[in-house]
């Protein structure tokens, strides 16, 4: 069956005939047949090259060969055991070694459940129930953190189903204002447990802190005994080996991790400092617990995928990114066109508006028709980019030079048709 028919099909059968929001491309999603490298193929007999990745976590690019090897090797001698392994301990250190806050780790099976501990474990750190967080920021799709929320949420109200109980606990404020946190925390220092934020939003597009935002963080939560959280799900061993925390040199009380920390595998990660990380059980009070915590796939995807992830893998990324965000730049200075082309290192997005873009309002201000046009513009060509204005487009290690270029050709006829 080819894809038009496939999703009538899965529409009788799956809400929305996806699995997940921002899938459900219009008119029909394409079906995915295999990923290779750079690539990925539809039963429509169509290949793409890809900066979705996943939304992320594929790095490495598709079915990276020593990753498929691990986990073959693993696969023949089973899959969970609900006992530990010892890859567990390995991975964990991995993290450590990597990582300025991490002194411990607990894995988890998604980046949702990795805030929803993180944010459980500062408030019993606390003793303190409110939590800060960003407008359009993304920390995954459980009830604390469903308020103006980036990703597949984007542009929607927020969910019906989430009780004002939850979510009067969660406070709000414009990305890179300290003028809006300091007058916040002012008045709710007593009551507030954590700030937790993408240190790169990373489900708005891409927004970078301005400088000395982060520092600026990092000192009115230690001053009014409040937990920063970083929530790396994206940027973490994506930016730089320890991620956004060694990039901008900042360290969190806690960190979140997922998408690339699984090698394609579902998992995800809290780790921070030992005297809260202990706070945990069975090492202490806070309860977490998962049937597939620590499952040794993803395990063993991991840690084969951190052994690729070097000095030089990071130092390749950032070319990769700047040939991409130069090219795009050059487009649309050639075209007169003013829109901003974020992102650092293998993240990028063009946002089709002429403000500068360093929150969620300035980012709304994007017309996403014209965006539309482009998306659609690059998929015909062969050229896969999350199809939302409000998502980040990723490089992997295996986009070269020539699959860049051919990327650019696409983007400016993308641009040049609006
Ligand atoms: C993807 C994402 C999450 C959620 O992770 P899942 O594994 O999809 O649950 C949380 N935070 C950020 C920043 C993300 O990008």
């Amino acid at each position: 069956m080819k894809s038009e028919d496939l999703f009538k099909e899965a529409k009788n059968y799956l809400p929305g005939g996806v699995d997940s929001p921002v899938r459900a491309i219009k008119p029909y999603p394409f079906f995915a047949i295999k990923g290779e490298g750079p690539r990925l193929f539809d039963v429509d007999g169509n290949s793409y090259l890809d900066y979705c990745l996943a939304y992320g976590p594929l790095v490495l690019g598709h079915a990276y060969p020593p990753v498929m090897e691990a986990v073959s090797k693993q696969l023949s001698m089973g899959t969970a055991y609900g006992v530990p392994t010892e890859n567990e301990i390995k991975l964990a250190k991995e993290v450590v070694r990597r990582v300025p806050c991490a002194e411990m780790v607990r894995f988890v099976n998604s980046g949702t459940e990795a805030t929803m501990s993180a944010i459980r474990l500062a408030r019993a750190v606390t003793g303190k129930s409110k939590i800060v967080k960003f407008e359009g920021a993304y920390h995954g799709a459980h009830d604390y953190v469903l308020v103006k929320s980036g990703s597949g949420a984007f542009g929607l109200p927020d969910s019906p189903g989430v009780p004002e109980e939850t979510t009067k606990n969660t406070l709000l404020v414009p990305f890179n204002d300290e003028e809006a946190i300091t007058s916040l925390v002012g008045k709710e220092k007593e009551e507030l447990a954590a700030i937790i934020l993408e240190p790169v939003m990373g489900n708005v597009g891409c927004i970078p802190p301005k400088k000395g935002f982060l520092e600026f963080l990092r000192k009115i939560t230690a001053e009014n005994n409040i937990i920063l959280i970083f929530d790396e799900v994206i940027t973490g061993f994506r930016i730089a080996e320890g991620g956004a925390q060694e990039y901008f040199g900042v360290t969190p009380d806690l960190v979140t991790f997922g998408k690339i920390l699984g090698g394609g595998f579902p998992i995800g990660a809290l780790a921070g400092k030992r005297e809260f990380m202990e706070r945990i059980a069975p090492a202490g009070d806070v309860y977490q617990a998962g049937t597939f915590n620590g499952n040794p796939i993803s395990i063993t995807a991991g840690l084969e995928t951190m052994k690729h992830l070097d000095k030089d893998f990071y130092q390749a990324m950032n070319v990769k990114g700047l040939e991409m965000r130069r090219g795009l730049e050059n487009i649309l200075e050639d075209a007169s066109l003013n829109y901003p082309v974020a992102g650092l290192s293998s993240m990028f997005q063009i946002y089709f508006t002429d403000n500068e873009v360093w929150d969620y309002s300035q980012a709304k201000s994007a017309d996403t028709e014209k965006f539309n046009s482009y998306f659609q513009t690059l998929l015909g060509s062969g050229v896969f980019i999350p199809p939302s204005q409000f998502e980040c487009c990723f490089l992997s290690q295996a986009h070269s030079s020539e699959d860049i270029q051919k990327t650019l050709e696409a983007m400016e006829k993308g641009i040049k048709t609006l």
